[in-house]
C-alpha cells in the first residue's frame, strides 16, 4: 500500500510526496483510513512509529477538504482571539515543535495555517504569531491554558483534538490542566468533535482518559 491509494486531496498528497514518506509505516497504514472515516482512535505506538504524520496528514486532508468558509470560519488575520479547528496535545517542547514543523510540510499550499505554544519560552511573540490565524495548533497543556485566561485562543471551533504521548503527559502532572481543556472550556463534546489519543503504553489512567474523551473508539497497537 501507498500514500496514493488513501484518496488525500490533492494538495495534501502532493505534500506528502514532498516529504519522500513513500511507504507508510504501519501506524500510518492502519490509522489513516480510521481517521479519514471520522473515527475516535486509541492507539498504542512508539516514538520513530510515524504517529505523527499517522494524525496529521488525514486531520489536514479534513481541514482541507472542508473548504474555504471552513477555513477562513473565526481564524482570521489580525484578530486577537484566534479559534483553530485543531487541537494537538503534546508534552514538551520539543515534542510540540517537532509536530509543528511536520505540520508545516502537510500544510504547505493548503491555507491551512499551524501554529505552537509552549512554556519557557516567551509568550508575546507566541500569541503574536498566533494574531496572523491558526487552523492547528500544537500546545503543550500548561500554556494552552494560560493562552485560554489570556483571552487569545477559544476551542469552541475545535472538531478534532489529537492527545499525543498520553502517557507521558499524565506522568508529567498534566491531568488537571488536560482535563480542563476538553471538559471545561467549550470544547466540543465528545462524538461531536474527533479524538484521536497516543500513547506508547496503556495503563488504568490512559483506559480511564479513553473511556471519557472517546467515543465508540478504534483500538489500535502497532
Ligand atoms: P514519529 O514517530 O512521528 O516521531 O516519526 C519518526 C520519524 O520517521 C520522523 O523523522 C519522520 O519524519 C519519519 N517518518 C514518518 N513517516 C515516515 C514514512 N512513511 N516513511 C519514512 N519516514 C517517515
Amino acid at each position: 500500500s501507498s500514500f496514493s491509494d488513501m484518496k488525500l486531496t490533492e494538495i495534501i498528497q502532493n505534500n506528502v510526496a514532498l516529504t519522500k514518506y513513500t511507504k507508510p509505516t504501519p501506524v500510518q497504514k492502519y490509522a489513516l483510513p480510521f481517521i479519514m472515516a471520522k473515527r475516535d482512535l486509541m492507539a498504542c505506538a512508539q516514538t520513530g512509529s510515524g504517529k505523527t504524520a499517522a494524525f496529521l496528514v488525514p486531520i489536514l486532508n479534513q481541514i482541507y477538504e472542508g473548504g474555504p468558509s471552513q477555513i477562513k470560519n473565526n481564524n482570521q488575520r489580525g484578530r486577537s482571539k484566534q479559534y483553530p479547528l485543531a487541537l494537538v496535545l503534546a508534552p514538551t517542547r520539543e515534542l510540540a515543535t517537532q509536530i509543528y514543523e511536520e505540520s508545516r510540510k502537510f500544510a504547505y499550499r493548503a491555507h491551512v495555517r499551524t501554529c505552537v505554544v509552549y512554556g519557557g519560552a516567551d509568550v508575546v511573540s507566541q500569541m503574536r504569531d498566533l494574531s496572523r490565524g491558526c487552523h492547528l495548533l500544537v500546545a503543550t497543556p500548561g500554556r494552552l491554558v494560560d493562552m485560554i485566561d489570556r483571552g487569545k485562543i477559544g476551542l469552541d471551533n475545535c472538531m478534532y483534538l489529537v492527545l499525543d504521548e498520553a502517557d507521558r503527559m499524565l506522568d508529567m502532572g498534566f491531568e488537571p490542566q488536560i482535563r480542563r481543556i476538553v471538559e471545561e472550556d467549550y470544547m466540543p463534546e465528545v462524538g461531536v468533535r474527533q479524538t484521536l489519543m497516543f500513547s506508547a503504553t496503556f495503563p488504568k489512567e490512559i483506559q480511564r482518559l479513553a473511556q471519557d474523551f472517546l467515543a465508540n473508539y478504534i483500538f489500535l497497537a502497532v
